[in-house]
């Protein structure tokens, strides 16, 4: 049951690549609803941590848990999807040929809907899921726009929203508000503080306004493991986290 305890769970995660500790006895969770900011200096292990609750990695030991009774580490990388974790990378990844309706309704077809797609129509729960999605990323009235010819913001809002068609318990984010101007970044602020509660984040990040106004609570990844945790003020006042980004 995902809606008790967390809903992610890491511990003693390691993973080497060649040798190299890439992910050093990881533990880290996220309880429901909960939108957690990841942190930490280039090489830290923060792509390889979303590879690994992905499925894309496999980690050399520990335990990954969705929920108090999923052990990911049984799952391929399309069943991680189907139980409800999404991600979305920094380059936004929209059908730019098709408008910002076609590509959200797309977001819903299963395979088999695909290939009989001349004849896939929208039930009405998907209709009424479809104008909610575009309310809460600011596109209702960009609907029978092109998407490439939407903004670079506006483009990784319709991913978000291809993501929110699939009303994913989880959703893992890289670096959301990257090459987006502040007014973008600010309604990206509002967009994941309207996701919060109803999904869970994980958002890595390394714009620090964004993050202050987001965040209850900021997670520090260094050298593959978890070297401060708490809010902004607390991990930047922490003379550790210091160190690792000024002190070299
Ligand atoms: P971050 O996302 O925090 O910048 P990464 O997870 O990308 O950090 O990388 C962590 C470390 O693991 C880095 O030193 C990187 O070079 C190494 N690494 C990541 N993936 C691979 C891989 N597939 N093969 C070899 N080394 C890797």
């Amino acid at each position: 049951d995902v809606t008790h305890g967390r809903i992610l769970y890491l511990e003693d995660v390691s993973v080497s690549f060649d040798g190299f500790k890439a992910i050093n006895k990881l533990s880290l969770d996220i309880a429901p609803g909960e939108l957690r900011c990841i942190i930490g200096p280039n090489g830290a292990g923060k792509t390889t941590m979303m590879d690994i609750i992905t499925g894309k990695t496999r980690p050399d030991e520990g335990r990954v848990y969705f929920g108090s009774t999923i052990d990911l580490l049984r799952y391929t990388e399309p069943e991680i999807a189907q139980l409800g974790i999404g991600r979305k990378f920094q380059k936004p990844t929209v059908f730019e040929q098709l408008t910002v309706f076609e590509n959200l309704e797309l977001a819903l077809k299963t395979d088999k809907a695909v290939t009989a797609s001349l004849f896939f129509r929208l039930d009405s729960t998907q209709s009424d899921r479809l104008l909610e999605v575009l309310h809460t990323i600011h596109l209702t009235g960009n609907a029978s726009a092109q998407a490439g010819t939407l903004s670079h913001g506006q483009k990784q809002w319709l991913e978000i929203g291809m993501l929110l068609m699939q009303d994913p318990k989880l959703l893992l984010l890289d670096e959301p508000v990257a090459g987006m101007t502040d007014i973008e970044a600010e309604r990206t602020a509002e967009l994941f503080l309207s996701l919060k509660g109803k999904h869970s984040l994980m958002v890595v990040e390394h714009d620090m306004s964004f993050i202050n106004t987001i965040s209850d609570i900021v997670t520090v990844l260094c050298e593959g493991a978890v070297l401060a945790q708490g809010t902004l003020a607390q991990v930047q006042a922490d003379e550790r986290v210091i160190e690792v980004y000024l002190g070299r």
